[in-house]
């Protein structure tokens, strides 16, 4: 076994942890950021949370909104050219995965120029032009805790994963009271995708015993609570419960890694603009039915883990009520079908080929137990 284990540097996990946004910029000596947020955040009104405890500081802070759910090359490059007429010291990530990756990988961009696609893994992105601070408001990416970003190259419609160091956060300020306001089909999204962090890396070829510690530990939180946090989005311990499963999903798999559902998920998430979340959990059951043979018993761990079998049923049962747990779990979560989702069905077949291509090409489907 061997292992190179990362987080960041600080994880600070609480309800209304966000209140302490400007003692955390204040331990690392920053104090001049560019907030990275969504246009969503900005008119509602929720990036106050982010803003406030900032001004109250008598920080100057400049505000960046122009990022997009699967952010672009082009909302990259717009970041770093706003980065480069001002004079910051960090960024900080407020949103869910996609502004949190938009601020990463503005960091790498400035860091060594270019363009995106030069960072594509396997290159290794170490290098980052300032810290990260991410502040999650889904329970769902872990983005504030992995060493990631994906980011969409317009002119292929690809989803690259662009993997380092210089991805990593400085610090994360998990808050789960940031939640309540997401709605039902983004909780069922996020979550699903937290579950799919957890059990791929779990399951993966890469697996530590640290990266399966904290597995478990997500699965047995998301079993228990995401159907309540679907159904009753105040419902505070089970909002508390998919934030920390999150941060400890992104976690794992960010040491272990993801695997075929991740790989597959990515293409059609860029050809087809389905939600991350939502692509992953319509792959999901399907995959894991092909992958159980690889690691039977890991899988069987994960659905007594998850509360879909039972301590004493074996692994041949525990695994396949692993399955249709999933699928029970994807009705109860109204997950559609791509069919009925919209996805045209000759369009879909027209880039099968293509689609195959790419989730081959990212590297995830190598770590999958059956390949
Ligand atoms: P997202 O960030 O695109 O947000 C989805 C929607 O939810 C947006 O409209 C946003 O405005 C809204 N939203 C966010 N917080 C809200 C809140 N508190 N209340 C109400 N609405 C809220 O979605 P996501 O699933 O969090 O992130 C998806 C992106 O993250 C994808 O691009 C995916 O590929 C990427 N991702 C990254 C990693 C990583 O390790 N870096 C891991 C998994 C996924």
């Amino acid at each position: 076994m061997s292992m190179n284990f990362a987080s960041p540097r600080m994880l600070l996990v609480a309800g209304g942890a966000v209140r302490q946004l400007a003692d955390v910029l204040a331990r690392f000596g920053l104090s001049r950021p560019l907030v990275v947020t969504d246009p969503f955040m900005v008119g509602s009104g929720h990036v106050r949370h982010c803003l406030e405890p900032l001004e109250r500081a008598g920080l100057a802070i400049a505000v960046f909104s122009d990022t997009v759910s699967d952010p672009t090359d082009i909302v990259v490059e717009a970041g770093v050219e706003r980065l480069e007429v001002g004079d910051y010291d960090c960024l900080i990530g407020f949103g869910g995965g996609s502004p949190i990756d938009t601020a990463k990988a503005m960091a790498i961009l400035a860091a060594g120029g270019g363009k995106m696609r030069d960072y594509k893994a396997p290159f290794a992105a170490d290098k980052g032009a300032l810290p990260v601070i991410a502040v999650p408001t889904t329970a769902g990416t872990g983005s504030e805790c992995t060493r990631f970003t994906v980011i969409t190259d317009t002119e292929r419609d690809e989803k690259m994963l662009i993997a380092g160091l210089g991805a990593l956060p400085l610090a994360a300020v998990v808050d789960y009271e940031l939640t309540f306001s997401v709605p039902p089909r983004t909780t069922a999204d996020t979550g699903i995708d937290s579950l799919t962090h957890a059990l791929e890396a779990y399951v993966s070829k890469r697996a530590n015993p640290i990266s399966d510690a904290l597995a478990l530990s997500a699965m047995a939180l998301i079993g228990a609570n995401i159907r309540t946090a679907y159904a009753e989005p105040h419902n505070a311990a089970a909002r508390e419960a998919m934030m920390l499963a999150a941060t400890e999903a992104g976690l794992a798999f960010s040491n272990s890694s993801v695997a075929l559902v991740h790989g597959m998920s990515r293409p059609i998430g860029a050809h087809f603009h389905v939600p991350h979340g939502l692509s992953n959990a319509m792959l999901l059951p399907a995959i894991t039915r092909f992958s159980v043979p690889g690691a039977a018993a890991r899988y069987a761990e994960a659905a007594r883990r998850i509360g879909f079998a039972r301590d004493g049923d074996n692994d041949d049962t525990a695994a396949a009520r692993l399955v249709s747990g999933l699928e029970a779990l994807n009705r109860d979560l109204s997950v559609p079908t791509p069919a009925a989702y919209g996805i045209d069905e000759a369009a879909w077949t027209g880039k099968m080929a293509l689609m195959a291509e790419q989730a081959l090409a990212s590297g995830s489907p190598g770590n999958n137990p059956r390949v």
